[in-house]
């Protein structure tokens, strides 16, 4: 070995350890992997304890605590240059730092599977795929049983020419490879092409409103900026979002948008679509390995001018980074609730400031958190108070459950009020947000109920399916005929799910379609498909179905929305719970009235004189959103507090109990009990027994931010080294979003 100092890198491996790694770069391996650098953001493979494994290197260093004789040098290079950019790098390993994840697993998690596991990079940008003649006078009866095929011909009759890496985001291989044997399209080489400035649109923007203009020249792309686009449902903010893309794009640039749910929306992603003429990768759940690598790449050589996805894009690294978007930021999908528990939503704003370009944050119910951000001058405040085209805000109403008549959850008024619409041959959109038959089966003699023995809950009837069935551990079993208690005959089926509601209403309205939409009902292929088709064509029917409905959808002929219990939302004990609610109903409400239609919304409740609801109707939710602010502010809660809370599970009830009093101990010990820092619990979670283990919490809050970061990187060290925290399931939630 060479007698200079020698090169030593730090480096993340996939592991549940908090720590980084060391090894040498020795010069013989450089000479083997000529091509290859071992630069910060480049992958090696390096021996780790029996195994072989994927390292990513992090940091160069000259010295270590280990001496060089100790250290052990990497096997391979496998990159030739970064994978990610090294401000992107360090912002990353700062997140896994700031929400308490082991930095190799972070690191990791952010990759796609393929790279995880030492794959190349891609060559992309070289293969592109366009219409034969054969393909081009392909008439339109054609493929009529091939969907998947047609729409492929379709695009690249729209588009022209795609490449390969962005084909495959959204068509499966087989289907190219059976056109092209087909010969119904070809393949060809290209260099990346440049995109010319002229033709980004595929399709004219709108003539913004005046209002909308002054939003959208007050969006400074040039530095970082970050804005809360503060809009009612339809007031135009896909379009805001459109028209600031365009201009990212005029200077050659990307985009990033970050959206709830893909495959539930996938109007949103149509938009984006038919407005540009620019390759558009999606990065979503539902993408195999091949795909998902695919999109990545190209985001990261540039070539995909417009990145959209769910909550992980938001690692996805860019070429040429312009602007960054979340729409519905104030959505919970946002945050990872399991394992590495970032919120990608406060990434996307880390992010903008690191990189330097701006960052919207969109909502028609921004989160208290954003509004706060907009209040202490953070965050600039863009409002978009009326909606953009000839459609009016909906009227609210309420039902009093307790003194009218309901069967299957629907009120007598509220029934005659779907039946108007209906006969209107207009559309209705009912919220119920327990998916099933009924929550409960009782017998009627001896008052037994059927409850699940893994957890503290009692199990649902699911009637098309014949079980009972555990909405938190799966748990599944028959519906029994006789109780089981007293062999008695009478078992009742105790409140309403929405196949119940579904029931009763195909039962009143035979002659219209009704469908549903929760998760029993979508696990079906072309389920949700099929709700789109019916729901775009205005054709007059019911929808049924749980919060999956109230996500974004854009049906232009509803004219009724019913939310039938609103009730639970009033009185549960998370701290959120008065924010979602007031976001759920005033989304939901959204839904009503989009076209040229006014729209109705009736909320039942058994409290109409709820002080909330009365405000959220009466004032809008801005207004409503300013109360619980003022009100967090008062019972000092976040975001005017920063907080974690720990879990704690175990198969024995005082384990978790016991481990999480130890660590509130340790962490009264590092910090007393103050102003500055406040302790509760250990207390059981909400549902305290769930899939046969027993779960508690503690809950930790500050009053800065780098109070409770100190206080956990030395709590978490310490609890790392305790004996019983092998016993126990434990994990820490920084900025928690469920209680
Ligand atoms: P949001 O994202 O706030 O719900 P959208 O951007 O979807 O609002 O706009 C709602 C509807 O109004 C859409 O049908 C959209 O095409 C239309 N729209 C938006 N801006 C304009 C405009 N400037 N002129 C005409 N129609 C508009
Ligand atoms: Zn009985
Ligand atoms: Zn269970």
């Amino acid at each position: 070995m060479a007698e200079d100092t020698p090169l030593i890198v730090r480096v993340a491996v996939l592991s549940p350890l908090r720590r980084l790694f060391d090894y040498l770069i020795p010069n013989n391996v450089v000479e083997a992997w000529p091509d290859c650098k071992a630069e910060v953001g480049c992958r090696v493979m390096v021996p780790f304890g029996r195994r072989e494994v994927v390292g990513l290197v992090v940091e160069h260093i000259t010295t270590s605590e280990l001496s060089v004789d100790q250290l052990k040098p990497v096997n391979r290079l496998l990159d030739s240059g970064p994978l990610l950019p090294s401000k992107l790098l360090t912002l990353f390993g700062w997140a896994a730092n700031y929400y308490q994840h082991p930095i190799g697993d972070a690191l990791f998690g952010m990759l796609p599977v393929l790279l995880r596991k030492g794959e190349p990079l891609p060559i992309l940008g070289t293969r592109y795929w366009q219409l034969t003649n054969k393909g081009k006078g392909l008439g339109s009866d054609s493929l009529k049983r091939a969907r998947s095929q047609k729409e492929l011909i379709d695009r690249l009759l729209s588009d022209g020419a795609c490449a390969d890496s962005i084909l495959v985001s959204d068509f499966s291989r087989a289907i190219i490879t059976a056109l092209e044997s087909k010969q119904l399209i070809e393949s060809f080489q290209h260099a990346n092409p440049k995109i010319s400035t002229q033709n980004i649109l595929k399709q004219d923007a709108l003539k913004l409103h005046d209002s909308q203009r002054l939003v959208l020249d007050s969006i400074d792309q040039h530095s970082f900026n970050c804005y809360l686009l503060d809009g009612v449902t339809g007031s135009g903010k896909t379009e805001i979002y459109l028209q600031a893309i365009e201009k990212t794009l005029r200077y050659d640039r990307q985009a990033l948008v970050l959206i709830p749910e893909i495959s539930l929306t996938p109007q949103t992603e149509k938009r984006f679509r038919d407005r540009f003429n620019v390759p558009i990768v999606t990065l979503h759940s539902g993408l195999t390995d091949k795909q998902r690598l695919a999109a990545w790449t190209s985001a990261k050589r540039g070539s995909a001018q417009i990145v959209l996805g769910t909550r992980s894009a938001i690692f996805t690294p860019l070429a040429r980074p312009g602007l960054i978007i979340v729409d519905e930021e104030h959505d919970q999908s946002y945050k990872q609730q399991e394992g590495f528990r970032y919120s990608a939503r406060d990434l996307a704003v880390s992010r903008a400031h690191k990189e330097g370009i701006s960052v919207i944050l969109g909502s028609a119910t921004p989160s208290i958190e954003s509004l706060n951000n907009c209040a202490t001058g953070r965050y600039n405040h863009l409002i978009l108070s009326d909606r953009a085209g000839t459609a009016k805000q909906p009227n609210w109403s309420l039902v009093d459950l307790k003194s009218e008549k309901s069967e299957a959850g629907i009120a007598a008024s509220t029934l005659s009020a779907i039946s108007q619409t209906v006969e209107q041959g207009h559309q209705v959109l009912v919220f119920l947000n327990r998916r099933g038959f009924a929550p409960a089966i009782i017998c009627h003699h001896c008052g037994w109920s059927a409850e699940c023995h893994n957890c503290d809950s009692r199990l649902t009837v699911h009637r098309a399916r014949n079980r009972l069935i555990c909405h938190h551990c799966d748990y599944q079993q028959r519906v029994p005929h006789l109780c089981p208690g007293c062999q008695g005959q009478e078992l009742i089926s105790l409140g309403e799910g929405t196949e119940r509601s579904e029931e009763y209403l195909e039962k009143c309205f035979p002659q219209t379609k009704v469908l549903r939409v929760d998760r029993d009902s979508t696990r079906k292929k072309g389920a949700m498909q099929e709700v789109f088709e019916i729901g775009s064509s205005g054709e007059p029917c019911i929808l049924i179905g749980t919060q999956m409905l109230a996500k974004g959808h854009h049906f232009a002929n509803v004219t009724l929305v019913a939310v039938l219990d609103a009730d639970s939302g009033l009185f549960s004990p998370d701290f959120r719970s008065h924010e979602r609610l007031g976001q759920l109903l005033t989304q939901v409400a959204g839904r009503s009235g989009r076209g040229d239609l006014p729209g109705r919304v009736i909320i039942q409740t058994h409290q109409p004189q709820h002080p909330l609801l009365e405000m959220l109707i009466g004032s809008g939710y801005s207004f409503f959103a300013q109360q619980i602010m003022s009100e967090r502010q008062i019972t000092q809660l976040p975001p005017f507090r920063h907080m974690a809370v720990i879990r704690a599970e175990s198969d024995r009830a005082n384990e978790a109990e016991t481990f999480l009093r130890t660590a509130r101990n340790i962490a009264e010990r590092i910090n007393h009990p103050s102003p500055l820092v406040s302790y509760l619990g250990p207390l059981p979670a909400m549902l305290e027994k769930r899939a046969g283990r027993y779960r508690f919490v503690l809950q930790i809050d500050a009053s800065k931010r780098s109070i409770l970061q100190i206080l956990l990187d030395a709590l978490i060290v310490e609890l790392n080294l305790h004996k019983d925290a092998r016993r126990v399931r434990w994990s820490i939630d920084v900025d928690p979003q469920e209680m």
